[in-house]
């Protein structure tokens, strides 16, 4: 089964940006996913083309309209269409590798990439979308938020990733932060590679590995530690 990504935005050349390179680049060329980037603007109906207005009760910014989008979704995504419909927005619930997986498994996405100062509530509501948060700081556009949470996606398709192991042992997966890694040389500018990773003893560099990623949990984010493995964060 394909996954089939249906990206609505105005900069339709954005995509597939990075995502047509490497890991991710290959598995398109190869049908493993598939991806539309749709232009808004195409279901405006003035001449100016017009997408956005000024915001109800006033303020800064511009606003993108309920009924530009609304057209440009159901053209996207017809009634039978099972893909969820995400809104790119810096007040979504946090994007989780837990997430990720539950995306990587289904038909695909629908995703909308707001600009200026987000959409009219009245779409989120009527289309029901779910607004998805790649952490809490504000892009200019939804664009880079949607390939973020893409890669993710794509990286865990079937085929997609050459060595299947290591998707399991990756931060997150597991609710730690992954271990630090080493390669040759075996001395670089006077440090050591730890001697355990030397050793060939394959109990104690697990062992090694498990209290190395608990410390750093510990240190760079003890909210993982409580919080529940996969479920979004407060
Ligand atoms: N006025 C809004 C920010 C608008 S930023 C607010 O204060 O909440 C413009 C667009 O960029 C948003 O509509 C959204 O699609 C995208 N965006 C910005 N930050 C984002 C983030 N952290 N995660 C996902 N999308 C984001």
């Amino acid at each position: 089964m394909t996954f089939k990504a249906s990206v609505l935005t105005l900069y339709p050349e954005m995509f597939p940006g990075a995502l047509g390179l490497s890991l991710a680049g290959r598995a398109l060329e190869a049908g493993t996913w598939s991806l539309e980037a749709i232009q808004i603007r195409d279901f405006a109906t003035d001449k100016h083309r017009t997408v956005d207005d000024t915001p109800a009760g006033g303020g800064a910014g511009m606003v993108m309209r309920a009924d530009v989008l609304a057209r440009a979704i159901d053209h996207a995504s017809s009634p039978g269409d099972a893909r969820p419909r995400l809104l790119m927005s810096p007040r979504g619930k946090p994007l989780t590798q837990a997430r990720v997986r539950e995306l990587a498994v289904g038909p695909g996405a629908v995703i909308l990439c707001g600009r200026f100062e987000g959409v009219d509530q009245r779409l989120i509501e009527a289309r029901g979308l779910e607004e998805v948060s790649i952490g809490d700081f504000i892009l200019s556009g939804g664009e880079p938020a949607a390939l973020v949470l893409l890669d993710a996606v794509v990286r865990l398709l079937p085929g997609v990733m050459g060595n299947a192991v290591s998707g399991e042992e990756e931060s997150f997966e597991n609710g730690l932060l992954e271990h630090p890694h080493y390669t040759r040389p075996q001395e670089f500018e006077g440090r050591a590679i730890p001697e355990v990773l030397t050793s060939g003893n394959h109990a104690r560099i697990a062992k090694w590995r498990r209290s190395e990623s608990e410390r750093l949990t510990g240190e760079r984010r003890p909210d993982l530690l409580t919080a529940p493995p996969g479920l979004p964060r407060k």
